[in-house]
Protein backbone atom coordinates (compact mmCIF):
# COMPACT_ATOMS: atom_id res chain seq x y z
CA UNK A 1 0.00 0.00 0.00
CA UNK A 2 1.43 3.76 -0.61
CA UNK A 3 1.11 6.52 1.47
CA UNK A 4 0.89 9.92 1.09
CA UNK A 5 0.97 12.97 3.34
CA UNK A 6 -2.59 14.38 3.70
CA UNK A 7 -3.33 17.43 1.68
CA UNK A 8 -4.18 20.59 4.10
CA UNK A 9 -5.56 23.72 3.18
CA UNK A 10 -6.58 26.54 5.66
CA UNK A 11 -10.17 26.28 5.51
CA UNK A 12 -12.30 23.18 6.81
CA UNK A 13 -11.75 19.74 4.91
CA UNK A 14 -14.11 18.70 2.66
CA UNK A 15 -15.51 16.84 4.86
CA UNK A 16 -19.40 15.90 6.16
CA UNK A 17 -19.78 17.57 8.84
CA UNK A 18 -18.52 20.95 6.93
CA UNK A 19 -21.13 20.25 4.54
CA UNK A 20 -23.90 19.67 6.84
CA UNK A 21 -22.31 22.77 8.81
CA UNK A 22 -25.01 25.39 7.74
CA UNK A 23 -24.91 29.14 8.11
CA UNK A 24 -22.04 30.22 10.64
CA UNK A 25 -19.92 32.55 11.96
CA UNK A 26 -16.15 33.33 10.17
CA UNK A 27 -13.68 35.79 12.68
CA UNK A 28 -11.14 37.86 11.67
CA UNK A 29 -7.24 37.55 11.13
CA UNK A 30 -5.34 39.15 13.72
CA UNK A 31 -3.20 42.15 12.39
CA UNK A 32 -3.00 44.52 15.70
CA UNK A 33 -1.36 44.31 19.48
CA UNK A 34 -3.39 43.29 21.88
CA UNK A 35 -2.91 43.11 25.48
CA UNK A 36 -5.28 40.56 27.20
CA UNK A 37 -5.50 38.23 30.13
CA UNK A 38 -5.27 34.81 28.75
CA UNK A 39 -4.28 34.06 25.18
CA UNK A 40 -5.28 30.28 23.79
CA UNK A 41 -3.01 28.96 20.81
CA UNK A 42 -5.62 26.73 18.40
CA UNK A 43 -8.84 26.82 18.13
CA UNK A 44 -10.30 22.73 18.60
CA UNK A 45 -11.82 21.43 21.37
CA UNK A 46 -8.80 22.05 23.66
CA UNK A 47 -8.69 25.85 23.10
CA UNK A 48 -12.17 26.77 22.76
CA UNK A 49 -13.08 24.95 25.63
CA UNK A 50 -10.29 26.50 27.32
CA UNK A 51 -11.73 29.82 26.45
CA UNK A 52 -15.03 29.67 27.13
CA UNK A 53 -14.62 28.21 30.75
CA UNK A 54 -12.34 31.27 31.17
CA UNK A 55 -14.79 33.27 30.17
CA UNK A 56 -17.71 32.05 32.02
CA UNK A 57 -15.24 33.15 35.22
CA UNK A 58 -15.12 36.70 33.77
CA UNK A 59 -11.67 36.24 32.31
CA UNK A 60 -10.39 38.30 28.94
CA UNK A 61 -9.22 35.63 26.48
CA UNK A 62 -8.08 36.31 22.66
CA UNK A 63 -8.03 32.72 20.59
CA UNK A 64 -5.45 32.01 18.04
CA UNK A 65 -6.56 29.59 15.25
CA UNK A 66 -4.21 29.24 12.28
CA UNK A 67 -6.91 27.70 10.43
CA UNK A 68 -10.51 27.82 10.89
CA UNK A 69 -12.15 27.21 14.28
CA UNK A 70 -12.89 23.17 14.23
CA UNK A 71 -10.45 22.61 11.41
CA UNK A 72 -8.20 20.20 13.19
CA UNK A 73 -8.93 16.43 15.12
CA UNK A 74 -11.91 18.59 16.43
CA UNK A 75 -14.21 19.04 13.22
CA UNK A 76 -12.82 15.82 11.68
CA UNK A 77 -13.41 12.84 14.14
CA UNK A 78 -15.85 10.39 14.21
CA UNK A 79 -18.09 11.98 16.52
CA UNK A 80 -18.34 9.40 19.24
CA UNK A 81 -18.92 10.95 22.76
CA UNK A 82 -17.09 8.45 25.09
CA UNK A 83 -16.01 9.46 28.96
CA UNK A 84 -12.82 8.20 30.49
CA UNK A 85 -9.27 8.59 29.01
CA UNK A 86 -7.44 6.36 26.29
CA UNK A 87 -5.78 4.93 29.05
CA UNK A 88 -7.11 2.82 31.57
CA UNK A 89 -7.66 4.55 35.36
CA UNK A 90 -6.27 1.09 36.47
CA UNK A 91 -3.00 1.86 35.14
CA UNK A 92 -2.79 4.89 37.28
CA UNK A 93 -2.77 3.18 40.36
CA UNK A 94 0.57 2.42 41.43
CA UNK A 95 1.20 6.65 41.01
CA UNK A 96 -2.10 8.01 42.33
CA UNK A 97 -2.72 5.13 44.45
CA UNK A 98 -7.17 4.16 45.10
CA UNK A 99 -8.47 7.81 46.09
CA UNK A 100 -6.23 9.08 43.59
CA UNK A 101 -7.47 6.89 40.62
CA UNK A 102 -11.36 7.31 41.60
CA UNK A 103 -10.86 11.15 41.28
CA UNK A 104 -9.58 10.63 37.74
CA UNK A 105 -12.33 8.27 36.54
CA UNK A 106 -15.23 11.27 38.04
CA UNK A 107 -12.82 13.43 35.87
CA UNK A 108 -13.53 11.21 32.69
CA UNK A 109 -17.19 11.16 32.90
CA UNK A 110 -17.15 15.25 33.92
CA UNK A 111 -16.27 15.75 30.16
CA UNK A 112 -18.98 14.30 28.93
CA UNK A 113 -21.62 16.12 31.32
CA UNK A 114 -19.83 19.43 30.23
CA UNK A 115 -20.96 19.12 26.88
CA UNK A 116 -24.24 18.18 27.82
CA UNK A 117 -24.36 21.13 29.96
CA UNK A 118 -23.09 23.51 27.21
CA UNK A 119 -25.64 21.93 24.70
CA UNK A 120 -28.29 22.67 26.80
CA UNK A 121 -26.89 26.21 28.57
CA UNK A 122 -26.02 27.89 24.99
CA UNK A 123 -28.44 26.32 22.94
CA UNK A 124 -26.12 24.53 20.83
CA UNK A 125 -27.35 22.08 17.69
CA UNK A 126 -24.84 19.21 17.32
CA UNK A 127 -27.18 16.28 16.58
CA UNK A 128 -26.21 15.16 20.34
CA UNK A 129 -27.47 11.59 20.96
CA UNK A 130 -27.26 8.77 23.65
CA UNK A 131 -26.47 5.18 23.37
CA UNK A 132 -22.78 3.57 22.97
CA UNK A 133 -21.93 -0.24 22.21
CA UNK A 134 -18.29 -1.53 22.39
CA UNK A 135 -18.62 -4.64 20.36
CA UNK A 136 -16.25 -8.01 20.88
CA UNK A 137 -13.95 -9.32 18.22
CA UNK A 138 -12.87 -12.18 20.35
CA UNK A 139 -13.96 -13.94 23.56
CA UNK A 140 -11.02 -12.25 25.42
CA UNK A 141 -12.93 -8.87 24.67
CA UNK A 142 -15.96 -10.21 26.22
CA UNK A 143 -14.16 -10.86 29.55
CA UNK A 144 -12.69 -7.11 29.76
CA UNK A 145 -16.59 -6.01 29.09
CA UNK A 146 -17.68 -7.84 32.19
CA UNK A 147 -14.73 -6.36 34.09
CA UNK A 148 -15.42 -2.61 33.08
CA UNK A 149 -19.23 -3.62 33.84
CA UNK A 150 -17.77 -4.40 37.31
CA UNK A 151 -15.34 -1.64 37.84
CA UNK A 152 -18.02 0.76 36.49
CA UNK A 153 -20.96 -0.42 38.76
CA UNK A 154 -18.43 -0.31 42.18
CA UNK A 155 -17.34 3.17 41.31
CA UNK A 156 -21.18 4.53 41.30
CA UNK A 157 -21.95 5.23 37.14
CA UNK A 158 -24.69 6.55 36.94
CA UNK A 159 -26.41 5.37 33.25
CA UNK A 160 -27.45 1.87 32.05
CA UNK A 161 -25.14 0.15 31.46
CA UNK A 162 -25.68 -4.00 30.03
CA UNK A 163 -23.58 -6.64 28.50
CA UNK A 164 -25.04 -8.04 25.29
CA UNK A 165 -25.30 -11.73 24.07
CA UNK A 166 -24.59 -11.91 19.99
CA UNK A 167 -27.94 -12.38 19.86
CA UNK A 168 -29.08 -9.21 21.49
CA UNK A 169 -25.77 -7.01 19.63
CA UNK A 170 -27.08 -8.70 16.16
CA UNK A 171 -30.87 -7.17 16.31
CA UNK A 172 -29.11 -3.91 17.02
CA UNK A 173 -26.18 -4.09 15.19
CA UNK A 174 -26.89 -5.74 11.91
CA UNK A 175 -23.13 -7.45 11.42
CA UNK A 176 -21.75 -10.68 12.11
CA UNK A 177 -18.65 -10.07 13.06
CA UNK A 178 -19.22 -9.65 16.67
CA UNK A 179 -19.42 -12.03 20.17
CA UNK A 180 -21.16 -9.61 22.16
CA UNK A 181 -20.94 -5.98 23.16
CA UNK A 182 -21.18 -3.53 26.42
CA UNK A 183 -24.08 -1.57 26.02
CA UNK A 184 -23.67 2.35 27.82
CA UNK A 185 -26.36 4.77 27.73
CA UNK A 186 -24.27 7.66 29.10
CA UNK A 187 -22.11 7.97 25.81
CA UNK A 188 -23.11 8.56 22.23
CA UNK A 189 -22.31 10.67 19.44
CA UNK A 190 -23.12 14.06 18.00
CA UNK A 191 -21.80 16.43 14.95
CA UNK A 192 -18.22 17.93 16.37
CA UNK A 193 -18.22 21.11 13.89
CA UNK A 194 -21.29 21.81 14.78
CA UNK A 195 -20.08 21.76 18.83
CA UNK A 196 -17.10 23.57 18.33
CA UNK A 197 -18.33 26.43 16.30
CA UNK A 198 -21.32 26.02 18.90
CA UNK A 199 -18.89 26.48 21.79
CA UNK A 200 -17.21 29.14 19.76
CA UNK A 201 -20.08 31.84 19.34
CA UNK A 202 -20.79 30.96 23.05
CA UNK A 203 -17.56 32.47 23.74
CA UNK A 204 -17.46 35.07 21.56
CA UNK A 205 -21.28 35.78 22.88
CA UNK A 206 -19.21 36.03 26.40
CA UNK A 207 -16.61 38.71 24.93
CA UNK A 208 -13.45 36.12 23.67
CA UNK A 209 -11.93 37.58 20.75
CA UNK A 210 -11.29 34.92 18.35
CA UNK A 211 -8.79 35.13 15.28
CA UNK A 212 -8.57 32.75 12.47
CA UNK A 213 -5.87 32.47 10.02
CA UNK A 214 -3.84 33.74 12.44
CA UNK A 215 -0.86 31.32 13.37
CA UNK A 216 1.12 31.72 15.93
CA UNK A 217 4.75 31.54 15.02
CA UNK A 218 6.54 32.26 17.78
CA UNK A 219 5.94 32.00 22.16
CA UNK A 220 7.95 34.02 24.57
CA UNK A 221 7.55 31.47 27.11
CA UNK A 222 7.47 33.78 31.11
CA UNK A 223 5.89 35.66 33.47
CA UNK A 224 4.91 37.44 30.63
CA UNK A 225 4.10 35.66 27.86
CA UNK A 226 4.36 37.25 24.30
CA UNK A 227 3.02 35.38 21.30
CA UNK A 228 3.59 36.32 17.62
CA UNK A 229 1.81 35.78 14.88
CA UNK A 230 2.15 36.27 11.37
CA UNK A 231 0.73 39.63 11.28
CA UNK A 232 -0.13 40.86 15.14
CA UNK A 233 1.27 40.31 18.91
CA UNK A 234 -0.62 39.46 21.80
CA UNK A 235 0.19 40.67 25.54
CA UNK A 236 -1.33 37.80 27.99
CA UNK A 237 -0.53 36.85 31.36
CA UNK A 238 -1.42 33.68 30.39
CA UNK A 239 -0.87 31.43 27.70
CA UNK A 240 -2.73 28.17 27.03
CA UNK A 241 -1.27 25.81 24.24
CA UNK A 242 -4.09 23.97 22.88
CA UNK A 243 -2.20 23.31 19.38
CA UNK A 244 -2.02 18.99 19.92
CA UNK A 245 -1.04 16.99 16.72
CA UNK A 246 -0.90 20.28 14.47
CA UNK A 247 1.20 22.63 16.87
CA UNK A 248 4.22 21.55 14.67
CA UNK A 249 7.53 23.26 15.85
CA UNK A 250 6.55 26.33 17.67
CA UNK A 251 7.20 24.38 20.77
CA UNK A 252 9.52 21.70 19.79
CA UNK A 253 9.37 19.93 23.66
CA UNK A 254 5.82 19.50 23.40
CA UNK A 255 6.14 18.32 19.73
CA UNK A 256 8.32 15.73 20.55
CA UNK A 257 6.27 14.17 23.01
CA UNK A 258 2.83 14.17 21.17
CA UNK A 259 3.34 12.19 17.83
CA UNK A 260 0.51 12.72 15.25
CA UNK A 261 -0.93 9.40 13.77
CA UNK A 262 -3.70 9.75 10.84
CA UNK A 263 -7.07 8.30 11.41
CA UNK A 264 -9.38 8.47 8.43
CA UNK A 265 -13.48 8.28 8.06
CA UNK A 266 -15.92 7.92 5.24
CA UNK A 267 -19.74 9.41 4.90
CA UNK A 268 -22.21 6.94 2.85
CA UNK A 269 -24.77 8.17 0.86
CA UNK A 270 -28.11 8.28 3.04
CA UNK A 271 -29.31 4.82 3.72
CA UNK A 272 -32.91 5.87 4.01
CA UNK A 273 -34.76 2.98 4.68
CA UNK A 274 -31.98 0.87 4.42
CA UNK A 275 -30.50 2.23 7.67
CA UNK A 276 -31.95 -0.38 9.36
CA UNK A 277 -30.28 -3.15 7.54
CA UNK A 278 -26.96 -1.59 9.26
CA UNK A 279 -28.55 -0.70 13.19
CA UNK A 280 -31.66 -0.38 14.13
CA UNK A 281 -31.13 1.73 16.83
CA UNK A 282 -29.04 4.87 16.65
CA UNK A 283 -25.91 3.57 18.39
CA UNK A 284 -22.19 5.26 18.14
CA UNK A 285 -19.91 1.46 18.03
CA UNK A 286 -16.41 0.80 18.41
CA UNK A 287 -14.08 -2.37 18.44
CA UNK A 288 -11.43 -2.69 21.03
CA UNK A 289 -8.57 -2.66 18.96
CA UNK A 290 -5.46 -0.44 18.59
CA UNK A 291 -6.58 0.17 14.76
CA UNK A 292 -10.21 0.07 15.89
CA UNK A 293 -13.31 0.61 13.54
CA UNK A 294 -15.58 3.38 14.69
CA UNK A 295 -19.03 3.99 13.18
CA UNK A 296 -22.04 5.43 13.95
CA UNK A 297 -25.19 6.71 11.93
CA UNK A 298 -25.78 10.02 11.14
CA UNK A 299 -29.08 11.90 11.50
CA UNK A 300 -29.60 11.88 7.84
CA UNK A 301 -28.92 8.29 7.83
CA UNK A 302 -25.23 7.64 6.52
CA UNK A 303 -23.22 5.55 8.24
CA UNK A 304 -20.35 7.37 9.26
CA UNK A 305 -17.53 5.16 9.35
CA UNK A 306 -14.32 5.25 10.94
CA UNK A 307 -10.86 4.03 11.66
CA UNK A 308 -7.21 3.15 9.86
CA UNK A 309 -5.32 4.56 12.18
CA UNK A 310 -1.59 4.67 10.81
CA UNK A 311 1.27 5.65 12.53
CA UNK A 312 3.51 7.18 10.51
CA UNK A 313 1.03 9.86 9.89
CA UNK A 314 0.86 9.31 6.11
CA UNK A 315 -2.71 8.41 4.13
CA UNK A 316 -3.37 5.73 2.09
CA UNK A 317 -3.15 6.36 -1.84
CA UNK A 318 -6.60 5.30 -1.94
CA UNK A 319 -8.38 6.05 1.11
CA UNK A 320 -11.85 6.06 -0.24
CA UNK A 321 -11.28 2.32 -1.16
CA UNK A 322 -9.31 1.13 1.51
CA UNK A 323 -11.98 2.93 4.05
CA UNK A 324 -14.80 1.31 1.95
CA UNK A 325 -13.33 -2.59 2.51
CA UNK A 326 -13.44 -2.20 6.31
CA UNK A 327 -16.65 -0.99 6.47
CA UNK A 328 -17.27 -4.22 3.69
CA UNK A 329 -16.15 -6.60 5.89
CA UNK A 330 -18.71 -5.04 8.70
CA UNK A 331 -21.44 -4.28 6.59
CA UNK A 332 -21.23 -6.48 3.44
CA UNK A 333 -24.81 -5.73 2.65
CA UNK A 334 -23.37 -2.15 1.93
CA UNK A 335 -21.94 -3.20 -1.05
CA UNK A 336 -23.61 -1.35 -3.49
CA UNK A 337 -23.94 2.22 -1.30
CA UNK A 338 -22.03 4.78 -2.59
CA UNK A 339 -19.35 6.90 -0.53
CA UNK A 340 -20.43 10.83 -0.34
CA UNK A 341 -17.18 11.83 1.66
CA UNK A 342 -13.70 10.38 2.31
CA UNK A 343 -11.53 12.48 4.91
CA UNK A 344 -8.52 12.11 7.17
CA UNK A 345 -7.14 14.35 10.03
CA UNK A 346 -3.98 13.60 12.75
CA UNK A 347 -4.45 12.55 15.90
CA UNK A 348 -1.55 13.32 18.65
CA UNK A 349 -0.73 9.88 20.61
CA UNK A 350 1.10 10.38 23.90
CA UNK A 351 3.52 7.65 24.71
CA UNK A 352 1.84 6.18 27.78
CA UNK A 353 -1.62 7.51 26.13
CA UNK A 354 -2.02 9.72 29.32
CA UNK A 355 -3.52 13.16 27.91
CA UNK A 356 -0.52 15.59 28.51
CA UNK A 357 -1.29 18.28 30.83
CA UNK A 358 1.11 20.83 32.14
CA UNK A 359 3.17 24.02 32.63
CA UNK A 360 5.97 25.46 30.67
CA UNK A 361 8.16 28.21 31.92
CA UNK A 362 6.17 30.98 33.63
CA UNK A 363 2.86 31.37 32.84
CA UNK A 364 2.32 28.77 29.90
CA UNK A 365 0.00 26.26 29.88
CA UNK A 366 -0.42 23.30 27.36
CA UNK A 367 -2.92 20.53 27.12
CA UNK A 368 -2.27 17.87 24.31
CA UNK A 369 -2.03 14.09 23.38
CA UNK A 370 -5.32 12.85 23.87
CA UNK A 371 -4.43 9.55 21.80
CA UNK A 372 -7.55 8.83 20.32
CA UNK A 373 -10.29 9.56 22.48
CA UNK A 374 -10.57 13.66 22.83
CA UNK A 375 -13.82 14.88 22.23
CA UNK A 376 -15.02 14.32 25.96
CA UNK A 377 -11.39 14.68 27.44
CA UNK A 378 -10.79 18.40 25.64
CA UNK A 379 -13.67 19.47 27.35
CA UNK A 380 -12.28 18.77 30.84
CA UNK A 381 -9.01 19.39 29.95
CA UNK A 382 -10.21 22.76 29.51
CA UNK A 383 -11.45 23.23 32.56
CA UNK A 384 -8.74 22.60 34.44
CA UNK A 385 -7.22 25.02 32.68
CA UNK A 386 -9.10 26.96 33.43
CA UNK A 387 -8.93 26.28 37.29
CA UNK A 388 -5.41 25.99 37.38
CA UNK A 389 -5.26 29.99 35.75
CA UNK A 390 -8.00 30.72 37.83
CA UNK A 391 -5.50 29.89 41.17
CA UNK A 392 -6.74 26.19 41.88
CA UNK A 393 -4.18 23.94 40.62
CA UNK A 394 -4.90 20.80 42.44
CA UNK A 395 -7.09 18.58 40.19
CA UNK A 396 -4.88 19.85 37.65
CA UNK A 397 -1.99 18.68 38.77
CA UNK A 398 -3.07 15.15 39.14
CA UNK A 399 -2.37 15.36 35.53
CA UNK A 400 0.33 17.21 35.32
CA UNK A 401 2.73 15.09 38.25
CA UNK A 402 2.67 12.93 35.02
CA UNK A 403 6.52 12.70 33.38
CA UNK A 404 6.03 12.79 29.42
CA UNK A 405 9.24 11.78 28.25
CA UNK A 406 9.97 12.42 24.18
CA UNK A 407 9.40 9.68 21.68
CA UNK A 408 13.41 8.40 20.68
CA UNK A 409 14.65 9.06 17.42
CA UNK A 410 14.44 13.60 17.58
CA UNK A 411 12.53 15.32 15.07
CA UNK A 412 13.58 12.86 12.00
CA UNK A 413 13.44 9.57 13.13
CA UNK A 414 10.94 9.41 16.00
CA UNK A 415 7.87 8.66 13.63
CA UNK A 416 9.22 5.82 11.68
CA UNK A 417 10.75 4.43 14.87
CA UNK A 418 6.94 4.56 16.68
CA UNK A 419 5.64 3.80 13.06
CA UNK A 420 7.54 0.11 13.89
CA UNK A 421 6.76 0.05 17.25
CA UNK A 422 3.18 0.12 16.68
CA UNK A 423 3.45 -2.93 14.67
CA UNK A 424 3.81 -5.23 17.48
CA UNK A 425 0.31 -4.08 18.67
CA UNK A 426 -1.25 -4.26 15.27
CA UNK A 427 0.20 -7.98 15.52
CA UNK A 428 -1.56 -8.25 18.53
CA UNK A 429 -4.82 -7.48 17.24
CA UNK A 430 -4.30 -9.84 14.65
CA UNK A 431 -4.01 -12.80 17.73
C1 LIG B 1 -10.05 11.10 12.15
C2 LIG B 1 -10.17 11.27 13.63
C3 LIG B 1 -11.17 10.59 14.31
C4 LIG B 1 -11.31 10.75 15.70
N1 LIG B 1 -12.40 10.20 16.30
C5 LIG B 1 -12.64 10.46 17.62
C6 LIG B 1 -13.86 10.05 18.22
O1 LIG B 1 -14.75 9.52 17.55
N2 LIG B 1 -14.03 10.27 19.55
C7 LIG B 1 -13.07 10.90 20.31
O2 LIG B 1 -13.26 11.06 21.52
N3 LIG B 1 -11.93 11.38 19.74
C8 LIG B 1 -11.71 11.19 18.42
N4 LIG B 1 -10.59 11.71 17.81
C9 LIG B 1 -9.65 12.53 18.64
C10 LIG B 1 -10.19 13.95 18.89
O3 LIG B 1 -10.75 14.48 17.72
C11 LIG B 1 -9.04 14.85 19.37
O4 LIG B 1 -8.45 14.26 20.52
C12 LIG B 1 -9.49 16.26 19.75
O5 LIG B 1 -10.30 16.82 18.76
C13 LIG B 1 -8.28 17.14 20.01
O6 LIG B 1 -8.71 18.47 20.09
P1 LIG B 1 -7.64 19.63 20.20
O7 LIG B 1 -8.39 20.89 20.29
O8 LIG B 1 -6.68 19.32 21.29
O9 LIG B 1 -6.81 19.53 18.85
P2 LIG B 1 -7.28 19.94 17.36
O10 LIG B 1 -8.72 19.74 17.18
O11 LIG B 1 -6.37 19.22 16.42
O12 LIG B 1 -7.05 21.49 17.29
C14 LIG B 1 -5.78 22.08 17.27
C15 LIG B 1 -5.93 23.41 16.56
O13 LIG B 1 -4.78 24.18 16.79
C16 LIG B 1 -4.48 24.91 15.63
N5 LIG B 1 -3.06 25.25 15.73
C17 LIG B 1 -1.99 24.43 15.83
N6 LIG B 1 -0.86 25.13 15.92
C18 LIG B 1 -1.22 26.44 15.90
C19 LIG B 1 -0.49 27.67 15.95
N7 LIG B 1 0.83 27.69 16.05
N8 LIG B 1 -1.19 28.83 15.91
C20 LIG B 1 -2.54 28.84 15.82
N9 LIG B 1 -3.27 27.71 15.75
C21 LIG B 1 -2.62 26.53 15.79
C22 LIG B 1 -4.80 23.95 14.49
O14 LIG B 1 -5.05 24.65 13.28
C23 LIG B 1 -6.04 23.24 15.03
O15 LIG B 1 -7.25 23.83 14.58
C24 LIG B 1 -10.40 11.56 16.44
C25 LIG B 1 -9.37 12.23 15.76
C26 LIG B 1 -9.26 12.09 14.36
C27 LIG B 1 -8.17 12.83 13.65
Amino acid sequence: MFLRPLQENREHVASYYAATLGEHTTYPTLAERIDTDVCVIGGGFSGISTALHLAERGYRVVVLEGNRIGWGATGRNGGQLIGGFSMDADDLRKDLGKEGVHAVWRMGQEGVDIIKQRVAAYGIDCDLRFGYCDVALKPRDLESFTMDLVRQQELGYPHTMRLLSRDELRSLVKSDLYLGGLLNEGYGQLHPLKLCLGEARAAASLGVQIFEQTRAVKLEQGEHPVVHTEHGVVHAKYVAVCGDAYLGELVPQLSSRNLPAASFVIATAPLGERAKDVMTRELAVCDTRWALDYYRLSVDGRLVFGGACNYTGLAPANVTETMRQKMLKVFPQLHDVAIDYTWGGQIGISMNRIPQLGRLKGNVFYAQGYSGHGVAPTHLMGKLLAEAVSGHAERFDLFARYKHLPFPGGKWMRQPLYALGMLYYRTLDLL
